[in-house]
Formats: structure tokens, sequence, C-alpha cells
């Protein structure tokens, strides 16, 4: 890139990119804030390992854009016409988006959200690749597959449309999903309804008592925000689950939440959503290059970003 100063750390405008040239072959995040994605040094890493073995790789490099939600359209145009390949899409623009592209996966038609475009012949294709992020990560961290699993899915956002449409794609054996705002819950299992065939498909409120329908040997997603700051209360008790139960919470940080050290207490597997953005970011970069993405030099580069970012 020329025309500005590109560290890792750059947080490029939307007149800095329309100001800068771009050599090679661009890639971003939009997001509003951005500052604090860890994106660009997960993909740059990667990037840069696949350039070892083909250097045409040496010439792509992954940027990080602060676009407001009213600037997303115009965004969109500059980086078509200055030739970016690719773009992860992060709050707020992952439904608002639909507005702007044409062409859209079906599971992320079905999802109504879409964090990953491709530019083909001037235009964006949407995909979405959260979902894909979160079965592969329940299944490296925790060995839990999704097919014939019961998921207990606790939140009602972004984060858990994602997981509970590829828990029912996948055929997960039963779906709970626990929500503090019922309004929220029940917007979400009616988007939901449509994938699933099986019936499986529940909702329950979070500030009541626990359903008993709830398996013991659940899968335990936090996909609320609680936990993103160490003070956080835990979302939900774990005393009606067996040591068979296991817990993916979707917050990932400097600290450990009360969640995932209530799981340790009571010698549950646990992880946290680390994984899920590695894991989206490598199929991500996978539909940009169709090339095989080292997950290992993802995964440092992400950790290395994230301790930098702890330790300002
Ligand atoms: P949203 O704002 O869309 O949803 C937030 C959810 O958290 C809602 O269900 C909300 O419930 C719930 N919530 C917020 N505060 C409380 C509270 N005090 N008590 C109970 N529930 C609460 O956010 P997202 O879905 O985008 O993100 C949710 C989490 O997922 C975040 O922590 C985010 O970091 C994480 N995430 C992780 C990703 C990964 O790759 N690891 C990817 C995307 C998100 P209500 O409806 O009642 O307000």
């Amino acid at each position: 890139m020329t025309g500005l100063d590109s560290t890792t750390g750059t947080v490029l405008t939307i007149e800095d990119v329309a100001r800068a040239q771009f050599d090679g072959v661009p890639l971003a995040v939009f997001g509003s804030p951005i500052a604090h994605s860890i994106s660009p040094q997960m993909h740059n890493a990667a990037l840069a390992q696949m350039a070892a073995a083909d250097p045409r790789y040496a010439h792509w490099h992954y940027h990080r854009v602060e676009v407001p939600p009213a600037r997303l359209g115009e965004a969109l145009t500059l980086c078509a016409e200055k030739g970016f390949r690719g773009i992860n899409l992060t709050l707020p623009h992952k439904v608002q988006v639909l507005d702007h592209i044409e062409a859209v996966d079906p599971q992320a038609r079905a999802l109504g959200a879409v964090n990953t475009l491709r530019l083909e012949n001037g235009h964006y294709h949407g995909w979405n690749s959260d979902g894909y992020g979160f079965e592969s990560a329940v299944r490296e961290e925790l060995g839990v597959v999704l097919p014939g699993a019961h998921v207990v899915l606790l939140g009602a956002g972004g984060a858990a449309r994602a997981i509970g449409a590829q828990c029912l794609l996948s055929r997960c054996a039963s779906l709970h999903i626990g929500n503090r705002s019922a309004e929220r819950l029940t917007e979400l299992l009616d988007l939901l309804r449509p994938l699933d065939t099986r019936g499986v498909l529940h909702g329950f409120d979070l500030a009541a008592p626990l359903p008993v329908s709830l398996a013991p040997d659940a899968l335990i997603v936090n996909a609320t925000s609680l936990g993103l700051h160490p003070g956080d209360p835990a979302p939900i008790a774990l005393d009606a689950f067996t040591p068979a139960a296991a817990v993916y919470d979707t917050t990932y940080g400097s600290h450990r939440s009360l969640l995932l050290r209530n799981a340790l207490k009571r010698g549950l597997r646990s992880a946290n959503g680390l994984s899920m953005l590695v894991w989206q970011g490598v199929r991500s970069l996978e539909i940009w290059t169709g090339a095989h993405v080292p997950v290992k030099a993802m995964r440092t580069g992400a950790e290395e970003a994230l301790l930098l970012r702890n330790a300002r």
C-alpha cells in the first residue's frame, strides 16, 4: 500500500482507503468500532506462512477499516473499485450488508447475516463463516461433534443466531435456547424454526429456574455478552449438569470467565471463544484464496495479538 503508513496496528478510515494505492491483493475487516479487532494479525500471520510456499501470497495484505453504519454502501463501492478481494464484517454490519449485495450463500441467507464477502466480477458475494467456526472450534477443543449432540445455547443475539443455525443444520439431537429478553428469544426461535425439520428446538427464560428437560451431558454454549468483563456473573449455574457436559464460552479476553472457572471446578471440559474466531477466519481465507489455510499460524497470530492488546 502506498500513500499511507501501514502497520498492523493501523485503523484506516474510508478517506484513507480513498487516498491510498493498494499493491497486490488487499483484504479488510469493516466494523465500528474496529480498533480492537485482532483479525489483521491473525490473517496476516497465516498469509505470511502461505507466502513461504507460494510467493503470490506475499502480496496479500489484510487491513482494518473503521466504517460507520451509515457509510457501509459507500465503503463497499470504494473497496470494490480498489480491488479488495475479500472483506470480513463485524458489528454492526452483518445484517445491514444484505441491503448492499445480491449474491448470498443459502446458509447466510437463511441466517439473515453475512460476515464474509468475496469480490467477483466487480461485485461482492456473501457468506457466513461463524457457524463453521463454532462447529470446528467445539470439535477441536472439546471433542464435541454437533450431529447427535444436546445443546443448551445461552443468548439470542448475532452470535447465537449463527450458532443455533449451525446446530440445527448439523442435526443436533436437541437445541434449547435461553435468553433474558423474551422478545429477542421469540425473534430468534421464529428465525430458526424453518431449519428445525425434526422438532428439536425449544426456548426458555434464562432468569427462571432451568427446565428439567435439559440434558445433563449437554454442550452448554454462552453466546451472551456476560463474561466479557472480569466481574461479570455466570449466565447459568452448572448444578444440573454432569462431568460429561462441556462448556464453550464465545467470549475471550485477558481473563477466564466465571462460567469457565465454574466448569473447571466441576471437572467439565471447557474452552473460550478464541478458537471460534480463528476457525471462522480460516474459512473466510479459504473462500478468498481457494487454498489450504494453516490453522496453527492463524491461531498463533491471534494469541500474540490478544497478548499485545491486553498489555496495552
Ligand atoms: P448481541 O448484542 O447481538 O447479543 C447479546 C446477547 O447477550 C443477548 O442475548 C443479550 O440478551 C445477552 N445479554 C447481554 N447482557 C446480559 C445480561 N446482563 N444478562 C443476560 N444476558 C445478557 O451480541 P453478539 O451476539 O454479537 O455477541 C455476544 C457474545 O458473543 C459477545 O460476548 C461476543 O464477544 C461473542 N462473540 C464471539 C465470537 C467469536 O468468534 N468467538 C463471534 C461473535 C460474537 P438480551 O436479548 O436479553 O439483551
